[in-house]
């Protein structure tokens, strides 16, 4: 079967083959010629409750048949209104209101579009502060103003000059590659914090509204959590100079890391705004969402009270009806707790298995979102592979053959943005101590003959 020549529809690449799904059962895909694939990564780490759950298919059908889609402009909806209680409710009291849109890009759109009109709305307004400052390997979404703030080189390149020119980039926090040797962590967080402090100073603090970061960075380098302290640290600096602190927790919040926000992991380091995807909807149904805190909603409320953005989608009933069961099942099954005591168990096995073999770098995460990254040659300063080898599509690809039928998530770009290879291993949060281990046995397995088939 060719793409090309059989499908209609514009795939992001038109010489690949995508095999087709046919169904989903627990944590397993299954294919048109019946391979049942072990979710590993719950797709692009979405699928948090893995596939086919009755209760949140039954929630979909119960708001369909209430209300299916009603405009916000007009209208709000009970099940909006608990899913944005909900959310405001676990952020222990630092949130004020939710903004629920369908992707993590739109969320991203909203919080930069929110951060920027409060320095309107605030008393005294300060209209100069028009500028992000965002991270080196940063990924905030694909849509103009979200891949703006990002700093993924190949998903960019194409489209420069990006339309927000108010966008300079600080370094990424990532002592695989970055942390001199025999530098603490303190001294690596003082030298970064500097950097940013020296950033706002180079553009003019006054002209800056936000720092925009993801507190453990997913697609842009492999679920790398941030070191202890650098969070405060790049809190105290925004606060330094009276910018906001925008945290994108599309790819590591909703319990994947662990905890429920990510940014929980470090004490006085939570955001002004923030956004959330994936696992809030666990892929029942296209859904992300803003949060803003006291300080923001406050400046509206004394402000113009109207945040000048919307979309016709926003608050989608039925959407909301999937996030809010999908949030119910992970609290009232406890999967917070197995988030923690499962990620321990995979990161010790994928570390047993995983650490000696010569073409893994790095494996490091946090909860149950972790990356392998794989390099070259360790002995010359881990060297990448160059991009032109595609080490982590071909793992990828290779992974939903038969034997191995698993699924990770591959990604590029790890060590200087365009070189550099890494898979992400993001399964579901129910998953069993028997799935950890054939998980950790089975990525063993594909990593050993990948590596051998090139030699
Ligand atoms: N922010 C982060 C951290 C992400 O990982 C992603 C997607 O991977 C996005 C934003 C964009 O989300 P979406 O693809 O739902 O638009």
């Amino acid at each position: 079967m060719s793409a090309t020549a059989t499908s209609a529809v514009l795939h992001r690449s038109l010489h690949i083959n995508f095999p087709r799904i046919v169904g989903g059962e627990g944590n397993y895909v299954i294919l048109e010629d019946e391979r049942r694939i072990l979710d590993a990564s719950g797709g692009a780490a979405v699928a948090c409750i893995g596939h086919g759950n009755t209760r949140v298919h039954d929630a979909i059908v119960a708001q369909l048949k209430q209300i299916s889609y009603c405009s916000t402009s007009f209208y709000t909806t009970d099940v909006c209104e608990k899913l944005c209680q909900e959310l405001v409710g676990s952020t222990h009291g630092i949130m004020k209101r939710a903004y629920i849109v369908n992707s993590g890009s739109e969320a991203m759109e909203a919080a930069m579009k929110l951060a920027r009109q409060y320095y309107l709305e605030k008393d005294p307004p300060e209209p100069s502060r028009m500028r992000f400052i965002a991270r080196e390997n940063s990924y905030h979404g694909i849509t103009l103003g979200a891949l703006s703030v990002s700093g993924h080189a190949m998903r960019r390149e194409k489209f420069e000059p990006m339309l927000l020119g108010c966008v300079s980039r600080v370094s990424r926090c990532f002592p695989f590659r970055d942390k001199h040797v025999h530098e603490t962590d303190s001294a690596y967080v003082a030298r970064l914090a500097d950097e940013l402090d020296q950033e706002f100073q180079r553009v003019g603090a006054e002209t800056v509204c936000a720092f925009v970061a993801e507190p453990i960075v997913g697609a842009a380098l492999g679920c790398v959590p941030f070191v202890p302290g650098y969070m405060k640290a790049m809190r105290d600096v925004c606060d330094k100079h009276g910018a906001l602190f925008i945290l994108d927790e599309v790819m590591c919040g909703m319990g994947r890391s662990g905890t429920y926000h990510a940014w929980e992991q470090e004490d006085n380091a939570a955001p002004d705004i923030q956004t959330l995807g994936k696992c809030l909807g666990g892929g029942y149904q296209p859904i992300a969402g803003m949060l803003a805190s006291k300080r923001v909603m406050e400046a509206f409320e004394k402000g113009t009270g109207t945040f000048v953005h919307g979309q016709t989608y926003q608050g989608h009933p039925v959407a909301c009806a999937a996030a809010l069961e999908v949030q119910k099942i992970i609290r009232e099954e406890n999967l917070l707790q197995n988030v923690s005591d499962m990620g321990g168990l995979l990161s010790a096995r994928l570390k047993d298995l995983l650490t000696g073999h010569p073409n893994v770098g790095d494996i490091r995460g946090s909860g149950l979102f972790w990356g392998i990254e794989f390099v070259a040659d360790k002995t010359q300063n881990n060297k990448p592979f160059p991009s032109s080898s595609g080490v982590a599509s071909g793992i990828a690809e290779l992974g939903l053959t038969k034997p191995y039928c698993i699924a990770v998530y591959p990604g590029s770009g790890t060590a200087d943005g365009v070189n550099g290879d890494h898979i992400i291993i993001s399964p579901p949060y129910n998953i069993s101590p028997a799935d950890v281990e054939t998980i950790a046995t089975t990525v063993q397995r594909l990593v050993i003959d990948y590596f051998a088939s090139k030699n």
